[in-house]
């Protein structure tokens, strides 16, 4: 079975009459999908008691959670109080995120700003390998931490990249944002040949097991000549890429990924379109 749902609640959550977070469990649940991603994009602002309490209503409705760690991490920083920071504040995504009950925690890798390209992936790379060794000290190497492919050029975070960072530790798995991947290479996702080269890369850069089990994030997304400009909804034409060619995939590689839809405010209507077409394909 492959688990689909929103990050975040999106447009229709207020539209239904909501508007705590401690109502989006039974929410999610009753549009008929698995999961919610939390976004701690601008910071982690959430204390113990609070994240217990979203946790019993996310058990109690059989919806996993995920969280995702502040936008602002660059793990590529050469500034030694920035790099201090960015590890306390992914240290304080997967707190919160054992406290709401999940397991996955996305982040962003980073951007080399200024840096020689190849200079910034070592200095990642030896962050990487102190984060994870702390988090291994702190017996937090239960959960899996996921590496995102970028959508704009200049951030690190390609394949490539995200391939050679997630070798690094068994705890590490890839999120392929695929919006990102097509917005990188200016419209590079055209169909199922396209995602099957993304798919097999990956395998033969990580392994079976970690595709499997990996992280997706799906949406259609505005690029421009640099990459990335802004998430869509599935309701776009013009950028793509097209989700239908990739639920092909899903079954052809057999693969079991854990589904994030990031549109821009139909994330839930877009999250149970993937997950009924993908189980009407069958
Ligand atoms: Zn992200």
């Amino acid at each position: 079975m492959i688990k689909f749902g929103p990050s975040g609640a999106g447009l229709s959550f207020a539209a239904d009459g909501f508007s705590k977070t401690i109502d989006a469990p039974k929410w999610i649940k009753g549009k008929g999908l698995d999961l919610f991603e939390y976004s701690f994009g601008r910071g982690v602002r959430i204390g113990e008691e609070t994240a217990k309490a979203y946790g019993a209503e996310f058990a109690a409705n059989g919806v996993e959670i995920s969280v995702h760690a502040p936008y602002f991490i660059n793990m590529a920083t050469d500034d030694e109080v920035k790099a201090e920071n960015n590890h306390k504040y992914i240290n304080d995504s997967i707190i919160a995120l054992k406290n709401l009950g999940g397991n996955r925690c996305v982040f962003h890798p980073g951007s080399p700003l200024k840096k020689d390209r190849r200079d910034a992936m070592n200095i990642l790379l030896g962050r990487m390998d102190i984060l994870i060794e702390d988090l291994y000290e702190n017996s937090h190497n239960d959960i899996l931490l996921s590496v995102e492919t970028m959508g704009k050029q200049a951030q690190l975070g390609d394949i490539d990249e995200v391939i050679e960072i997630v070798s690094r530790d068994p705890m590490l798995i890839p999120c392929i944002d695929f919006g990102h991947l097509n917005s990188r290479t200016c419209g590079g996702i055209n169909g199922y040949d396209d995602y099957a080269k993304i798919i097999d890369k990956f395998i033969n850069g990580v392994g079976f097991e970690k595709v499997d089990n990996m992280h997706i994030h799906f949406s259609k997304i505005e690029y421009s000549a640099k990459g990335e400009v802004r998430h869509l909804t599935f309701e776009d034409e013009v950028f793509g890429p097209d989700f239908e060619p990739l639920a092909k995939a899903f079954h052809e590689f057999n693969i079991h990924p854990y589904v994030v839809c990031e549109s821009a405010g139909t994330q839930t209507e877009d999250s149970l379109y993937m997950k009924n077409y993908y189980n009407s394909i069958k």
